[in-house]
């Protein structure tokens, strides 16, 4: 039995797998994520996370140990490349092929690119991952100068940090 493979090892696959065990799926279950990390949270990311108030154990949906335990296979770092329906199984990156007899697709969403002049320049990131917010966090000092793109709710949970850390925050988006 091939079993069930998910797709993007986001919030959305971590609990996937978990209800899957807990509605009494006994077959192979493997979650296939690009990031190196196991499941998590991504809104501790714009706050507590952050602002360095929690650490990953609090980030992370449930211990690694929860996967080892619930039979979960984890295969991280590594990107799902082609999907072959025939043959029923999911490519990787790294040359590995996958077979699955359910799929999940929990490949999530992703940030906007700027495509504007200068938007590849050193000191300029995007707010989706934590290595994304342990970039940010290496840039945060006090006195410093923090410009935000986008006035939502993940720009604002941003500033506010900022203030607190006592950074000049400049909040910048097309809305009046
Ligand atoms: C900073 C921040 C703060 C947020 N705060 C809140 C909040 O306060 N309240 C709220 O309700 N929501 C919040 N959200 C939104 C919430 O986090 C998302 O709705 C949630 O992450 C969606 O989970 P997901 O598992 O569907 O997708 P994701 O978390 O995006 O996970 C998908 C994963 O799949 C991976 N992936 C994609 N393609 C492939 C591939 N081909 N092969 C392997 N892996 C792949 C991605 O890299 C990613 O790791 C916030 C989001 C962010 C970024």
């Amino acid at each position: 039995m091939a079993g069930m493979v998910i797709i993007g090892a986001g919030h959305a696959a971590g609990q996937a797998a978990a209800s899957l065990r807990q509605e009494k799926y006994e077959g192979p279950i493997t979650i296939i994520g690009d990031e190196p990390h196991i499941p998590y949270q991504r809104p501790p990311l714009s706050k507590q996370y952050l602002s360095g108030e929690q650490g990953l154990d609090k980030v992370y949906l449930r211990p690694e140990k929860f996967y080892a335990d619930k039979d979960v296979t984890l295969k991280l770092g590594v990107t799902a490349t082609r999907i072959d329906r025939e043959a029923k199984t999911v490519e990787l990156d790294n040359g590995e092929a996958i077979e699955y007899d359910k799929l999940i697709l929990s490949t999530g969403s992703r940030p906007r690119m700027l495509n504007i002049e200068g938007s590849n320049l050193n000191g300029i990131h995007y707010l989706r991952t934590i290595a994304d917010v342990d970039a940010i966090r290496g840039e945060m000092a006090a006195g410093k100068s923090l410009v935000i793109v986008g006035g939502g709710y993940i720009g604002l949970e941003v500033a506010s940090v900022g203030v607190e850390q006592g950074l000049t925050v400049h909040v910048l988006d097309t809305n009046v």
